[in-house]
């Protein structure tokens, strides 16, 4: 059986990534990953596009989304795959979510000015959704920072001028929007929250009651004890495992296959629920 190369958790020009959705594919394509996953923060625009460049290109193309989650007053991620993108609940809580952003960052223009950093209204003028990255990239361009990590850092994290609290869906809303729409919830980069080993527990076990079917095991950065460490963690509660590069920018991307580490074998595969992806492709 010919070894399947996934990547599941990517963004485009949607979000706050830079390439146009048919571009990802392609490079999806040339890069030997047979199934991608498109999961735009909080929007499903960029689907259909990479849908048809998938369908010609011959890999296997998965909807998604990463939708942005409050628990316990922290941000998190939850991806959804294998998404209806017409589903009308989801697509109601997706135009929320873009309304909620737009409301942020009118927010966040307001508080550059009150900061008197200048008039930042051209980052709501964009069709996909307004990310803070989008006014850290408008503050480099300003030059009040030398980079985006720099902006993020004196202007958008708590305690710094232009951050604006957000108020995002709970959990079991998300997980609840996914399942519905006929996908699996997948946490997204638990290690990234920077929890403490109990409290991390708590949120997947939050997740799991919520109805969540799997972790991301494999994503970006990690190193190999971290690896094995969100396998067990997976493992103890009877998780899935997935796999994703959370790839953004035109370069580097480190998909599997090379670029990113295999799932650890005593994994069980986030694609095992899927039974048919495996067929359309060898
Ligand atoms: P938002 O969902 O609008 O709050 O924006 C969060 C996005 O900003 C994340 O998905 C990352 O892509 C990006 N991000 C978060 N923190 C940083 C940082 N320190 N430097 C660069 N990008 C960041
Ligand atoms: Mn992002
Ligand atoms: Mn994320
Ligand atoms: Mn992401």
């Amino acid at each position: 059986m010919t070894k399947l190369y996934y990547d599941l958790h990517t963004h485009t020009v949607w979000s706050d990534g830079e390439l146009e959705p048919a571009l990802l594919v392609a490079n999806a394509a040339a890069a030997g990953v047979h199934v991608l996953a498109l999961t735009d923060h909080d929007t499903m625009a960029g689907v259909d596009e990479a849908a048809s460049a998938a369908r010609n290109l011959g890999i296997q193309f998965i909807p998604g989304v990463e939708l942005s989650v409050t628990w316990q007053g922290l941000t998190v991620h939850v991806v959804g795959l294998g998404l209806d993108a017409d589903n009308a609940r989801l697509r109601e809580a997706l135009e929320d979510l873009r309304e909620r952003r737009i409301e942020r960052g009118r927010a966040m223009v307001a508080a550059l000015a009150a900061a008197g950093l200048g008039e930042a209204q051209s980052i709501l003028d964009r069709p996909g959704i307004v990310s803070r990255v989008h006014v850290a990239d408008w503050l480099v361009a300003q030059g009040h920072a030398p980079d985006r990590a720099r902006a993020f850092k004196r202007f958008l994290t708590r305690g710094t001028p232009a951050y604006v609290v957000a108020q995002w869906p709970d959990l079991p809303a998300a997980v609840d929007w996914i399942r519905g729409a006929g996908g699996c919830a997948v946490l997204a980069h638990p290690i990234r929250y920077r929890l403490s080993g109990g409290r991390l527990d708590q949120l997947v076990r939050a997740f799991t009651e919520a109805g969540g079917a799997a972790l991301e095991v494999v994503t970006a950065g990690l190193d190999a004890g971290e690896i094995g460490r969100l396998a067990r963690l997976a493992r103890r509660h009877a998780l899935h495992a997935s796999v994703g590069s959370d790839f953004h920018k035109a370069l580097p991307w480190r998909p599997q296959p090379g670029g990113l580490p295999e799932l650890p074998g005593d994994c069980q595969p986030v694609w095992d629920r899927w039974p048919g992806i495996a067929q359309g492709i060898k």
